[in-house]
């Protein structure tokens, strides 16, 4: 078998396209388009990337999207205070703060930032009361990661109610919050970390896989049970030819790209998975581009939400 490709840049590109006129409605009866402020601190090189990338999508789709910028040397208390900042701003209706925080902002930082977000501004999805509400399942902002990944299964028609789906990485922006969504559209969820024995035992009992580590190629032909949906959601920039090597084999273009220019991007499911996968997402062009697609969408909801109109109109 040979997985079917789930093509989320395709899919983001609908959404994205979809998204732009009702940008252009709401500038033309507010006076003022759909604003968001994304905050950087630092020189993370990938943060950088997926910044830019954010930043480009949000003003295509007719979006105000600006850079907020503050150096690596930036304390706590100058991010706490940037975000308070925006948090009454009234251009930006989207606040998101890329993680992660230089390791000098300090120990658990970034919940402090969360902690000081305005819940109403908070299109990630990070916010105390945010989760809260997902718990519960009464959703509010929905953090975009997952929400892309429950977008691109409900485009394919894949079935989860009486499935079994299993989420390897409880992070607070993609694990928890996939395994939520899923447990609530019905499916039966086990969530793996570190610290699970026989990783690849969980992982083959799932109809529908899930895989948010940031390991480049963690989950082998092995883990994957014949016929399953399986979601790439890690990003990893491979510079080491060994793994490089591990991953594509002689002659394969990506090794070819590898060669060239001494890096590759790879998620954390092995290329050999797609033998096994009747449906899995490709990396580049699964996950990511949707996670964009919804940080967009969640500002207009926001942008709506503040001006006292029905969040959802036209979706
Ligand atoms: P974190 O780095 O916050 O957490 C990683 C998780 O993986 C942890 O729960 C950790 O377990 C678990 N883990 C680590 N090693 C293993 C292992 N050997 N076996 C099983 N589980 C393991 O994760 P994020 O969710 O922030 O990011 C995960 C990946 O997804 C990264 O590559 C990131 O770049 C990518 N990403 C991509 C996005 C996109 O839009 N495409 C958006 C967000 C993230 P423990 O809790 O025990 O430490």
């Amino acid at each position: 078998m040979t997985a079917r490709k789930l093509d989320g840049q395709a899919l983001a590109g609908l959404i994205r396209g979809r998204m732009a006129p009702q940008a252009a409605e709401f500038s033309r009866r507010y006076g003022r388009p759909p604003g968001l402020a994304i905050v950087l601190v630092g020189e993370h090189p990938a943060s950088e990337l997926y910044v830019r990338l954010k930043l480009k999508a949000g003003r295509e789709a007719g979006f105000r999207a600006d850079l907020e910028r503050l150096p690596e040397g930036a304390t706590l208390g100058d991010v706490l205070e940037l975000v308070e900042k925006l948090n009454v701003s009234p251009h930006y209706d989207g606040i998101l703060v890329q993680a992660p925080l230089p390791e000098a902002v300090g120990d658990g930082a970034m919940s402090r930032v969360f902690d000081a977000l305005a819940p109403e501004k908070d299109v990630d999805g990070v916010t105390p009361s945010n989760v809260g509400h997902l718990v519960q399942g009464r959703p509010t902002f929905v953090p975009c990661t997952p929400l892309g990944i429950l977008e691109l299964l409900s485009s394919e028609g894949t079935t989860l109610a009486g499935q079994r789906a299993c989420v390897v990485g409880r992070s607070e922006i993609v694990g928890k919050p996939i395994a939520l969504l899923l447990l609530q559209r019905d499916a039966t969820v086990t969530v793996c970390h570190s610290k699970t024995s026989d990783l690849a035992a969980a992982c083959r009992e799932a109809d529908i896989l899930v895989v948010a580590v940031g390991r480049a190629g963690l989950v082998r032909r092995s883990f994957v049970k014949p016929g399953a949906t399986v979601i790439d959601v890690g990003t990893n920039t491979v510079t080491d030819p060994s793994i490089a090597t591990m991953l594509f084999p002689e002659g394969h273009p990506r090794l070819s790209l590898f060669r060239e220019r001494g890096s590759v991007l790879v998620g954390d499911v092995h290329p050999e998975v797609a033998d096994v996968a009747e449906a899995l997402t490709p990396v580049p062009g699964g996950v990511g581009p949707l996670t964009i697609a919804m940080l967009m969408r969640n500002t207009l909801r926001a942008a709506r939400a503040r001006v006292g109109a029905d969040p959802t109109t036209g979706e």
